[in-house]
């Protein structure tokens, strides 16, 4: 007989990335512009490039506690790098939390159109995930604390929310996090985080400061423009960290991915130049979208890189998506999420975005 996976693996189905542009037959040559990952449309600063052409020793191991990184990263954000873990993504970081925390028998609860990875990382531990009602797509903190109870292990919360854009102001992650059980620990995904106005900051990492059951988690594959190289990093509580520590991959960040995303954080500028950006282009596609409300199309406001936008009219999103696709733009259709009425389109280029737009335009007309 072959060997059996757990039931609670049978039961996963795989992660479903948004298509790239090799899915697709670039039409006249035109090239294909993938707008379905909420990748940086900037691209990576020029420092992190040349510090990455420096970095490559293919033969020797990399630092296996990305110290240069964890310094830099605890000097930018104030925060004592004994507090700080890397990771090989974000991904890595959320679900070494979870398995760390929750396992057969407890529940991992997140909202309803949360970030598809939580159910996996739920699930690969043994744990059964938990699902809140959404508030018009975004995140109910009544809704999630109705459902906690005392198997309840781990929570997701994404901040902004991803695929929704949804924030959560300070106050309402305050409100979560005070009534929650001490022996909850609260995941604050905030791989959105640096496209969110500073004065709007969720106060996320002093609460990881502060509380013994807080991590909070950011990535360098959004505002940093390095989705490529694979590097995450999470704080929490000295003692969380240190647990999380003895599970997560050895030697977890390669030599060029330490060195790219170091000379990244020291790029500050280039971070501040693609939030304005994005927050220009954001409003901008937004105020189109929202023309085209008569024809049913609408945008839940967002803090992050991406619009969902909800086809609620004659013109459906599997069409608007196909017809997108058709004009070169790829984008993201959330069927398997429970969202087979809208697209997340990530926001790049100005000339981009308007072209997007003008073909939802056309599309929604050709559908009354
Ligand atoms: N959290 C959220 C909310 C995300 O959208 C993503 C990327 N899609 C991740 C975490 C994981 O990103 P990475 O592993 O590249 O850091």
């Amino acid at each position: 007989q072959a060997p059996q996976p757990k039931p609670w693996i049978e039961a996963i189905h795989a992660y479903v990335p948004g298509k790239s542009a090799s899915d697709f037959e670039g039409k006249d040559g035109r090239p294909l512009i993938k707008l379905s990952a909420n990748e940086n449309p900037l691209g990576t600063s020029e420092a992190a490039l040349a510090a990455r052409a420096d970095a490559v020793v293919p033969s020797l191991y990399p630092d296996p506690d990305s110290n240069a990184l964890r310094a830099a990263l605890g000097k930018l954000h104030g925060i004592d790098p004994a507090r700080i873990l890397c990771g090989t993504g974000s991904g890595e970081l959320l679900s070494v939390a979870a398995s760390a925390y929750a396992g057969p028998g407890d529940e991992v609860l997140y909202v309803r159109y949360g970030f598809s990875l939580y159910d996996i990382v739920a699930r690969r531990c043994g744990a059964t995930p938990i699902v809140a009602p959404d508030d018009d797509y975004g995140t109910d903190v009544a809704a999630l604390l109705a459902l906690v109870n005392a198997r309840t292990k781990v929570i997701f919360v994404a901040n902004p929310n991803n695929p929704t854009g949804s924030f959560l102001p300070k106050g309402e992650i305050a409100r979560l996090h005070a009534a929650l059980p001490s022996h909850v620990l609260l995941v604050i995904d905030q791989a959105y985080a640096e496209y969110v106005a500073p004065e709007d900051d969720d106060g996320a990492l002093s609460l990881a400061a502060s509380s013994a059951n807080v991590l909070v988690t950011r990535t360098f594959s959004k505002a940093y423009g390095l989705a490529g190289e694979r590097v995450g990093w999470a704080t929490g509580s000295t003692k969380v960290i240190e647990v999380l520590n003895r599970i997560r991959g050895p030697f977890n960040l390669s030599n060029s991915a330490q060195a790219t995303a170091l000379a990244a954080v020291g790029d500050q500028a280039f971070v501040d130049r693609t939030r304005l950006h994005n927050r220009e282009e954001r409003a901008r596609f937004a105020g189109k979208i929202e023309a085209l409300g008569n024809d049913g199309l609408r945008a839940i406001p967002s803090e992050a890189n991406f619009l969902l936008v909800l086809f609620e009219g004659p013109l459906t999103a599997e069409a608007a998506y196909e017809g997108l696709a058709e004009r070169g733009y790829i984008v993201r259709w959330l069927p398997g999420q429970g969202l087979p009425q809208a697209l997340r389109i990530t926001i790049g280029h100005r000339r981009d975005m308007d072209a997007i737009a003008a073909a939802l335009r056309e599309m929604a007309e050709a559908a009354r």
